[in-house]
């Protein structure tokens, strides 16, 4: 019996409400708390005004001084494959045809811009045993190499598949993820690298709870052009990096990953069963591992033609 992904995640989300049921009857338990910040720094990313230029790519590797990339960043040819942001590239567009035709019936595409969605409450800091992530006051989830011990707990527990590795760099390697400029915005007052170079303007930064409204009063106003969902409003309990979309979400790459934070799921699973027998990185890469199997579907739903498979 095919398993629905829908199905499957509310399961996960049932099955994490029982086990909070189960643990308001317990004295020995504690309950979950979010360390998210009230009203943190993100960004609105508006996927019907993104034109695939990949000029926030080459900001991004200048600003944080990243490698060249293997294809210059004129060269759009590797929008011709799905790209995930590794130890080289912070972020990357990825392009898709999810099925719309334009007036003279040709496919239209939809791009992508990926890079850590920068959780409220990140997994990728909750798994990290010597507190090397942490997220900031002022929405970035902040990576402290001298902290870190390269275990790597973090790549597995994220659920948008972010963090990379410099398994090329045995001195000193590092875990590679956006920064969300952090550096440049607290300290200097800038924009994040990609966000001031967008020729279109496809990306809004600003407070949260104003992006909300944006987004929502973008939505309102064009109904027939977006779908009625912002994409991290509460995906993983929300996220500095929110998306709207002329097409949905899972049509176009994006992970379903439940409401509730992961960091929730896990900590209440471990603290309520059976807590020695979880260890912080066993719950996370279950849960993480389980969503991905899921949510990976959602890249090969739609295949460059615009259609289902
Ligand atoms: S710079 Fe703006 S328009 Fe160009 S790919 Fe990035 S988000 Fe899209
Ligand atoms: S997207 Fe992944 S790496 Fe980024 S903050 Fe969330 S859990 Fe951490
Ligand atoms: S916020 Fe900064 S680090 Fe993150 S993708 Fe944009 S330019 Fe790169």
């Amino acid at each position: 019996m095919e398993l629905n992904r829908r199905v499957f995640l509310k399961c996960i989300g049932a099955a994490g409400a029982g086990v909070a049921g189960a643990a308001t009857d317990s004295t020995a338990v504690h309950a979950w708390e979010s360390r998210a910040p009230a009203d943190p720094l993100g960004c609105l990313v508006d996927l019907n005004r993104c034109i695939g230029c990949r000029k926030c790519e080459q900001a991004c590797q200048t600003v944080n001084k990243l490698p060249q990339p293997e294809q210059p960043f004129d060269d759009l040819t590797v929008l011709d494959k799905k790209r995930r942001p590794d130890e080289r590239a912070y972020t990357v567009v990825n392009r898709y045809y999810p099925g719309r035709r334009d007036e003279r019936d040709q496919l239209v595409p939809t791009f992508v811009k990926v890079q850590c969605m920068h959780c409220q409450d990140p997994a990728c800091a909750s798994a990290c045993i010597v507190g090397a992530l942490t997220k900031k006051e002022n929405g970035a989830v902040y990576y402290d190499i001298s902290k870190c011990i390269g275990c790597r707990y973090c790549m597995v527990a994220c659920p948008f598949e972010i963090p990379a590795y410099e398994y090329h760099n045995p001195v000193t390697p590092r875990v590679m993820k956006c920064t969300f400029c952090y550096e440049r915005v607290e300290n200097e007052g800038k924009l994040p690298g990609c966000v001031g170079i967008c020729p279109v303007e496809a990306m809004t930064f600003g407070r949260r709870s104003n992006l909300l409204k944006i987004a929502k009063k973008r939505i309102e106003s064009d109904p027939g052009s977006y779908v009625n969902h912002v994409y991290g409003e509460h995906e993983a309990g929300g996220t500095s990096w929110l998306y709207i979309s002329g097409v949905p979400f899972d049509r176009v790459g994006f992970i379903q990953v439940p409401h509730r934070p992961l960091t929730e799921l896990a900590e209440t699973i471990q603290s309520s069963l059976f807590s020695y027998l979880w260890s912080p990185i066993v719950l996370f890469g279950m849960l993480g591992g389980i969503m991905r199997a899921f949510g990976s579907r959602s890249d090969r739903d739609i295949n460059d033609k615009g259609e289902e498979s």
